[in-house]
């Protein structure tokens, strides 16, 4: 196939405009260096009443009930979901792993949850801690200077707790907590479990004059026509144009990144998905923020005479000791809650408490905790697609008829709406080399790029921390007042413990490391055997811990890009 290149040579390459490549973006840019931005999917902005699904009712989608379009619910702010049309991937033998794709400007960071928390102490030295393999070659002080600007930046509102592991950063007032939540803290204190506010990337004040502020209406995985919740397409990529150092190409499939004879790299080739063609672009610093198995499976395909198995992948861990959260869910019936008067209890689109890891000096058959996320939806206004609400299951439950509509069911709706309390843990993965994706040497998905092989168990401490997660729903159900929906899971349904990949917090597959015989990149999350090529995503993480992984990953992409400005400075790179 013929390769169209082009003559320009820029500073940096920046591959994904998610998060990472976001940050990525907008710090170099802002230190004046001309960077080319390659998206795999289409332009996407928030405030475009043409692609805008915010405020939209409920009845407005084509079946006025489950989703048709989109995996999430009809207005859920995502192009793509666990499958994108031409784009496969495949698991080995008998293992399933569930991988998440966005394919849009600003990626996942459209439609995520918004929690944005740090990671802890802790959880930066996880082999002293927590007996796992590996530190992380860097500290928490490292990157705290990161979370902080962080914070500054783009907002996030929450209370300082002076918790160990949980630092505190720079917080805007968080909302009040809403009647179920209510209930939820009186029954965790019964037991003991902490519950603070939530720490969301939502703004409830004022930070700049291009970002409103959030209105409550509860929709924020639709995406904020106003800004007020972070997504890198409104807060950083579309600020970034305007300053002309981004040349951006969107709906651009990265294939693979162009190397000398002497291994460094030249740039990167892309087939532009409009016309099917390929062409090559150059620049001094190719900077991947795909998305960690995205990024790993550029690598991998980036092989070359220099780079027999993949570029930087003369350790061969390249896409080893991949982690998700592990997750269990429960819903909790809460009869109090019956018949409620109804009222507008919209509030942010995410929880506005959270029960933050509490057993941290307790001995336990799993070496990593978890926290617990609430459902937040309970009497906003009601949805589809994810937590979707059907009153016949109470009425089930109740030995109640089941059936009817009309006044019957409007009835039904009313006695119901607002009654259940969903909990969700969320906990630490444990890094292990046989949990991998590689390429499947036998598909290709239709740009005609060798697609990725997922190979993910979880382990018994994994399986018991699940079990732990659903004997601690029962308690708090009790302490409520309330009854556990459903059977609780026992051994044999694996505890509940999620599909691995389906939390979609996929991190692990380029490790960090001072060992180039054990990491991938070093502690600027440069590959070792690469001068110039950087993994700014979730791939260079050695542990995750209990915490979603964003605010990190862009953290550690603005210490990143701070390096690769002073490198290139210097003129090392
Ligand atoms: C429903 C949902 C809820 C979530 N909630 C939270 C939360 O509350 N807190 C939290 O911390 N995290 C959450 N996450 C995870 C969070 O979205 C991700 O951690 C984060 O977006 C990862 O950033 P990224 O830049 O690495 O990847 P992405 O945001 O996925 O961006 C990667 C970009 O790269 C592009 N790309 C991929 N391959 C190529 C290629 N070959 N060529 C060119 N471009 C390419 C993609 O199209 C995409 O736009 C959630 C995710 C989902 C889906
Ligand atoms: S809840 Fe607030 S931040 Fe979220 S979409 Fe609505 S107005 Fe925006």
């Amino acid at each position: 196939m013929e390769i169209l290149k082009s003559k320009e040579r820029y500073d940096v390459i920046v591959v994904g405009s998610g998060a990472a490549g976001g940050i990525t973006s907008k710090i170099l840019t802002d230190a004046g260096l001309k960077i080319a931005l390659i998206e795999a999917g289409p332009y996407f902005d928030p405030a475009d009443p043409k692609q805008q699904t915010q405020f939209k009712p409920t009845w407005a989608s084509p079946r006025r009930g489950s989703s048709v379009t989109r995996r999430f619910g009809d207005f859920h702010m995502s192009y793509g979901d666990w499958k994108v049309d031409g784009e496969p991937y495949s698991s080995k033998d008998d293992t399933d792993f569930m991988w998440w794709r966005s394919r849009m400007l600003g990626g996942r960071t459209n439609h995520w949850g918004r929690i944005a928390s740090r990671l802890g102490p802790k959880d930066f030295k996880c082999k002293d801690f927590y007996d796992l393999d590996e530190n992380w070659p860097i500290t928490y002080e490292d990157i705290k200077p990161y979370y902080d600007k962080l914070d500054k930046l783009i907002g996030v509102f929450g209370t300082k707790e002076n918790l160990p592991n949980d630092p505190d950063g720079f917080f805007l007032p968080p909302p009040k907590p809403r009647l179920h939540e209510l209930y939820y803290i009186k029954g965790a204190r019964k037991s003991g479990i902490n519950v603070i506010p939530s720490r969301l990337s939502v703004l409830t004040k004022r930070i700049n004059n291009e970002r409103g502020i959030c209105m409550f209406c509860g929709q924020c995985e639709r995406s904020c026509s106003v800004y007020a919740c972070f997504s890198s397409s409104s807060s950083l990529v579309i600020p970034s144009l305007k300053g002309g150092l981004v040349d951006l190409y969107t709906d651009s499939m990265v294939r693979k990144v162009n190397t000398d004879n002497n291994g460094l790299a030249t740039g990167v080739s892309f087939i532009d998905k409009k016309n099917g063609k390929e062409y090559s672009l150059r620049a001094k610093v190719v900077v991947l923020g795909a998305s960690s198995c995205s990024s790993a499976r550029i690598l991998l395909n980036s092989k070359s005479n220099a780079h027999p198995n993949g570029l930087g992948n003369s350790s061969g861990l390249i896409g080893k000791y991949l982690q998700d959260t592990v997750g269990t869910s429960k819903q909790i019936f809460v009869p109090e809650l019956m018949n409620r008067k109804t009222y507008n209890e919209d509030g942010v689109g995410g929880a506005h408490v959270y029960t933050p890891w509490w057993l941290h000096d307790k001995k336990l058959d799993f070496p990593v905790g978890y926290h617990i996320e609430t459902s937040y939806r309970n009497l906003g206004m009601p949805q589809f697609g994810v937590g979707g609400y059907i009153p016949n299951d109470f009425n089930k439950f109740f030995g109640l008829r089941v059936g009817g509509y009309g006044e019957q069911i409007r009835k039904d709706v009313k006695k119901y709406w607002g009654s259940t309390i969903s909990l969700e843990s969320r906990g630490g993965a444990i890094p292990d080399i046989n949990n991998y994706c590689e390429i499947d040497k036998n598909k290709k998905d239709i740009y005609g790029i060798p697609v990725l092989k997922f190979n993910y168990k979880w382990a018994n401490s994994e399986l018991n921390q699940a079990k732990h997660a659903q004997d601690i729903y029962e308690e708090l159900a009790y302490n409520m007042d309330g009854i556990i929906l459903g059977d609780k899971p026992g051994k044999e349904q694996n505890y509940g413990i999620s599909t691995p990949g389906s939390i979609i917090h996929e991190v692990g597959t380029t490790r960090m490391g001072n060992d180039t015989n054990t990491s991938v990149v070093n502690k600027y999350e440069r590959l070792h055997d690469v001068d110039n090529v950087y993994v700014v995503d979730a791939g260079p993480f050695v542990f995750k811990g209990d915490k979603n992984p964003t605010w990190t990953i862009m953290a550690l992409a603005w210490r990143t890009s701070e390096h690769i400005i002073s490198e290139l400075k210097k003129q090392n790179i």
